[in-house]
């Protein structure tokens, strides 16, 4: 009887998705991760093209595309799951003044903190993006004011009404309520059956020791960046 409860528990603890420390941090390769899936080019343009997301999540997206499709709304992913190395590389590429922020070569910042929250108005540190979890998409446009207008606007209002039906929420709203972190993005939409989950692991197996690894780390903790960025979000 001991016997079968043991193996019992080992099926059942099976089961269950491994969210371990690296998963959280984004410090996998979702291209050789069973648990997710490649995007079509008719779902996908741009950085995620070829991109990957858990499968639950492009599930789910499929369903509500087709949805907003009937309603005369075309919903494109333009960037899925970003790893740890894809985010150090666009975060070093702002701190190095590779990319420029809003004009800006930051590398003229010699006050690090200001330079690291410059580029978080827009861009998270490695290991704290929930675009590593596989379950948060950026749509249509990286731009907030085609969402005000025409044919983005159209795009946004159906979100708004009928994304949670499908699961997706707007993580980054307009900063009313005292949210804090990142700006609003209108296009960043998140997957909440699964992102919760990781939320909450996030919050209990992460802290500032494990933020580490690209330029610019050490401002983490100053910048408070798992309580008021990571932790920062309209929905959870
Ligand atoms: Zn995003």
């Amino acid at each position: 009887m001991k016997i079968f409860f043991v193996v019992l528990f080992l099926i059942l603890d099976w089961s269950q998705p491994t969210i371990d420390k690296n998963y959280l941090l984004g410090r996998f390769d979702p291209s050789t991760d069973s648990r997710f899936i490649q995007l079509n080019s008719t779902d996908a343009q741009g950085s995620a093209l070829n991109g990957f997301l858990r499968k639950e999540t492009y599930e789910a997206f499929q369903k509500m595309a087709k949805a907003a499709k009937k309603d005369g709304v075309n919903l494109v992913i333009i960037s899925a799951t970003r790893n740890f190395d894809l985010q150090k590389k666009i975060w070093e590429n702002k701190w190095r003044g590779k990319t420029k922020v809003e004009g800006k070569n930051l590398t003229t910042i010699s006050d690090l903190k200001e330079r690291a929250r410059l580029i978080l108005l827009y861009s998270s540190m490695p290991g704290t993006s929930r675009h590593h979890w596989g379950t948060d998409i950026d749509l249509n446009s990286l731009d907030n004011n085609y969402f005000s207008k025409g044919g983005g606007l159209k795009i946004y209002q159906w979100l708004l009404v009928h994304a949670h039906e499908y699961g997706f929420c707007q993580p980054y709203t307009a900063k009313l309520n005292g949210r804090t972190g990142y700006e609003e993005e209108k296009w960043h939409w998140s997957y909440l059956p699964l992102s919760k989950i990781f939320l909450t692991e996030y919050q209990k197996q992460i802290s500032y020791s494990d933020i580490k690894g690209f330029e610019g780390s050490e401002q983490a903790s100053a910048l408070k960046i798992i309580s008021g960025y990571v932790d920062g979000v309209a929905c959870r």
